[in-house]
C-alpha cells in the first residue's frame, strides 16, 4: 500500500515539476516586453513635450509678428507726417522717430525669421517622432501577439497536466499532497528522493537511525526532518545500511520535531533547514539569511539599472535609425 502511494508520488512529482516550470515561464515570458513598453511610453512623453514647445513657439511668433506690425505702422504714420513739417527741429525729431521705428521693425522681422526656422525644425522632429512611435507600437503589438500565443500554448499544457494530476491523486491523503506540492515548488521540482546509505539524497543530511528504519520498513510517509522531502527506500545500493550504525542518532541535536513542522507553517520554506546541505551549516550565523536578502535586493537593483541602460541604448538606436532614414529621403 505504501509502495503504491510512493510510486504515485513519484509520478506526481514528475508532472508537477513540469507544471511549475511552465508556471514560472508564464511569469517570465511577458517580462521581455517591459523594455519595449517602456521605450514606447518614453517616446510618447517626449512627443508630448515637443508638441508643447511647438505650440509655445507658435505663440511667440504671433507675438513677434504683432510687435513687428506695430512698428511698421508707427513708421508709416511718422512718414506721413513729413509733409506737415514746418521747422528744422520738428523735422529732425520726426526723422529720429522714423529711424527708431524702422530699426525696431527690422529687429522684430529678424526674430520672426529665426523663430519660424526653429518652428519648422520642430515640426520635422515631431513628424519623425510620430513615425517612430507608430513603428514601435506596431512592433510591440506584434511581440505581444507572439507572446500571447506562447502563453496560450503553455496554459493548454497546464490543463493537460491538471487532467493527469486528477487521475493520480484520488484516494490519496490530501494533507500529504498539499505538503508534497509545496516541497516540489520550493525545491525546484524535487519532492520525493531515495534514501542512500542512511543519508537523505535530497539534502545530504545523515538521518536519525529510527527514521531510516521507518523508511526501510515502509511505515507511512516519511518526510526528511531537514529538507522536508519524502524519502523512499531503494533496494539496490542501500544494502550497506550498517555503515550508518556508527553515526549517532542526530535528531536530538536538531530537534527534528520542530524542523518537520517547517512545511506545516504558512510561511514560505525558504528559511527552513531544508536549504542546509551540510551538517556544519547548522552552526551558521542566522544573520546570513539577511545578507542573502540584501544580495537579492542588490541584484534586483542591478537588473533595474541594466533595464534603464537597455532602454536608453534602444532609444538612441531607434532615433539614429530614424535620422538616417530621414537623411536618405
Ligand atoms: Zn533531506
Amino acid at each position: 500500500m505504501i509502495n503504491e502511494t510512493l510510486e504515485k508520488l513519484k509520478e506526481l512529482q514528475d508532472i508537477l515539476a513540469e507544471k511549475y516550470q511552465i508556471e514560472n515561464e508564464l511569469k517570465e515570458i511577458p517580462r521581455s516586453l517591459i523594455t519595449k513598453t517602456e521605450l514606447v511610453s518614453r517616446l510618447k512623453k517626449s512627443f508630448i513635450e515637443k508638441n508643447t514647445k511647438f505650440e509655445e513657439t507658435k505663440q511667440k511668433i504671433n507675438d513677434v509678428r504683432i510687435h513687428m506690425q506695430d512698428s511698421e505702422r508707427d513708421r508709416e504714420t511718422y512718414e506721413a507726417k513729413i509733409v506737415d513739417i514746418s521747422t528744422q527741429r520738428e523735422y529732425e525729431a520726426l526723422v529720429k522717430e522714423i529711424k527708431d521705428s524702422s530699426e525696431k521693425e527690422q529687429t522684430f522681422r529678424k526674430e520672426l525669421q529665426r523663430e519660424e526656422k526653429v518652428l519648422q525644425e520642430m515640426e520635422q522632429a515631431i513628424e519623425r517622432e510620430e513615425m517612430l512611435i507608430r513603428e514601435q507600437e506596431e512592433e510591440l503589438k506584434a511581440e505581444q501577439e507572439k507572446i500571447e500565443q506562447e502563453l496560450a500554448k503553455r496554459r493548454e499544457k497546464i490543463q493537460e497536466i491538471d487532467v493527469l494530476e486528477k487521475e493520480i491523486t484520488p484516494n490519496m491523503d490530501e494533507e500529504i499532497i498539499f505538503k508534497f506540492k509545496r516541497i516540489i515548488r520550493s525545491k525546484q521540482g524535487k519532492g520525493i528522493v531515495p534514501l542512500h546509505k542512511g543519508v537523505c539524497s535530497g539534502c545530504n543530511m545523515i538521518l536519525p537511525l529510527q527514521f531510516v528504519n521507518d523508511v526501510r520498513s515502509g511505515q507511512g510517509i516519511n518526510f526528511c526532518p531537514y529538507c522536508s522531502m519524502i524519502l523512499f527506500f531503494q533496494e539496490a545500493g542501500d544494502e550497506d545500511i550498517l555503515e550508518t550504525m556508527v553515526y549517532e542518532d542526530t535528531s536530538s541535536i536538531f530537534g527534528d520535531d520542530e524542523m518537520d513542522d517547517d512545511f506545516d507553517s504558512d510561511e514560505d520554506s525558504e528559511s527552513g533547514f531544508g536549504d542546509r546541505d551540510e551538517l556544519s551549516d547548522i552552526d551558521e550565523d542566522p544573520e546570513e539569511e539577511e545578507d542573502d536578502e540584501d544580495e537579492e535586493e542588490e541584484e534586483e537593483e542591478d537588473a533595474e539599472e541594466e533595464l534603464e541602460d537597455d532602454i536608453d541604448a534602444e532609444i538612441d538606436e531607434v532615433e539614429d535609425d530614424a535620422i538616417e532614414e530621414d537623411g536618405e529621403e
